[in-house]
């Protein structure tokens, strides 16, 4: 019996048409799938995704994905790189796959808000406790860490009151209590310090175990990719974070993934952009009657400024290293009204969260209600945090000028 020619909609489906091979261009691929195919059975089961070495399913990875991981391992000065959805999964990742019953995590007072929720709302029905130490007081992290202590999350700067800890000093305690460290290091994005070799020295001889980065930020730089990663220098640390990974199904999406690969190019660039702009401002607004105080961990004077010349000072030729964020303290003397009235004054500065694309944010915050512990450093006011895009920078001062002349009228 003949077989008939297939319907138009199976060789739609089943095309022919091969391109040629030989297709070279400089900007990796887009590759989409959930499905991949084998040849035949034997080489369905003998393919490995684990190691990298093929592909199986989307969901373990792709030509897209392998190599966005490699570059990230590379500015990172990692070895092994997981992408997940968000920056919060990846934070979510490495608590989930360490942390068990009976387990306790210690974190940050200052740390990143959506990070001390999931210890609060999430861990906390697992049996997983959790501390929140004071990041500015090594001795209180020293104190803190107990017998059932498996993990020990860090963060540089703070968020929001951008105190910079002494990093090194606290991976080292990590280290020598046999606790795993692990770094939401979003602000660094691996410019402004190496977290693999916190002596700089390239021996490598001090670094976290694990750093965490939302890609959202800087690596995108468009505000408008939602993705993480989690970075390691040991395989059998980086495979139990592997595991968790594939089990609890957090996959990225190729087109995401090739906008963060078209982005990283000139993430050096936009970052120095970002930090000339936010230190030019900080200084500007420090001289304001109605700003009490300028969080900016590169300025004279502001909480764990050593710490941050220490580390990322000679980042820059000696100029450091710092990410376009910071926060002003408007003196109490002046109203949440008028701190308002000063938010909803800028027209390039928008109200939104998140930070790390061109565009420049604005955010007031209520600080005592981000703390459990009281912040002595902090001067009494209302904290405002800028995101400084990459307009020009006279623009954004003459925005700031305007809106500050609006609310606190001399
Ligand atoms: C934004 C941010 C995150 C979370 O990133 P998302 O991709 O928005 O989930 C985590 N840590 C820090 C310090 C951040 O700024």
């Amino acid at each position: 019996m003949n077989q008939a020619a297939p319907d138009l909609t199976t060789h739609l489906i089943h095309h022919p048409y091969q391109p040629p091979a030989d297709f070279v261009a400089l900007q990796p691929a887009v590759h989409k799938a959930s499905t991949v195919v084998f040849p035949n059975v034997a080489a369905m089961r003998e393919r490995r995704w684990l190691d990298k070495s093929s592909y199986t399913y989307g969901l373990h990875g792709t030509p897209t994905t392998y190599q966005l991981e490699e570059r990230l391992c590379t500015l990172e000065g990692g070895k092994q790189c997981l992408l997940v959805p968000s920056g919060l999964a990846a934070i979510a990742t490495v608590s989930l796959s360490l942390l068990h019953a009976g387990d306790e995590v210690l974190i940050p007072d200052n740390a990143y808000g959506p990070n001390k929720s999931l210890a609060q709302a999430e861990l906390l029905q697992w049996g997983i406790q959790h501390v929140f130490y004071d990041p500015m007081d090594v001795g209180d992290l020293a104190e803190k860490i107990s017998k059932r202590t498996r993990l020990v999350w860090l963060e540089a700067p703070g968020s929001v009151s951008m105190e910079f800890p002494d990093l090194p000093a606290m991976v080292a305690l990590c280290r020598a209590r046999g606790v795993i460290s692990a770094l939401d290091n979003t602000w660094g994005a691996g410019l402004a310090f190496k977290p693999f070799d916190l002596h700089g020295d390239g021996s490598g001889s001090l670094g976290v175990d694990i750093s965490v980065q939302a890609l959202t930020k800087y690596p995108s730089g468009g505000g408008d990719v939602l993705m993480g990663s989690v970075i390691t220098r040991d395989q059998a640390l980086h495979l139990r974070l592997k595991l968790t990974h594939m089990r609890l199904g957090f996959g990225v999406s190729g087109n995401d993934a090739e906008t963060v690969l078209r982005s990283l190019p000139s993430i050096a660039l936009r970052y120095r952009a970002h930090d000339v702009a936010a230190r030019e401002l900080a200084l500007w607004l420090q001289q304001h009657p109605a700003v009490a105080q300028v969080l900016h961990p590169a300025l004279a004077g502001a909480p764990g400024h050593a710490h941050w010349q220490a580390l990322c000072g000679p980042a820059n030729g000696g100029q450091g290293a710092a990410a376009g964020l910071f926060s002003v303290v408007i003196d109490a003397r002046h109203s949440q009204q008028q701190v308002d009235l000063l938010c909803d004054s800028l027209r390039l500065f928008k109200l939104g969260y998140s930070w790390g694309g061109p565009v420049s944010l604005v955010v007031p915050y209520e600080i005592e209600s981000m703390r459990d512990r009281p912040v002595p450093h902090l001067l009494p006011g209302i904290v405002v945090r800028f995101n400084v895009g990459l307009e020009a920078v006279q623009d954004l001062r003459a925005d700031l000028a305007q809106a500050m002349q609006k609310a606190f009228p001399a």
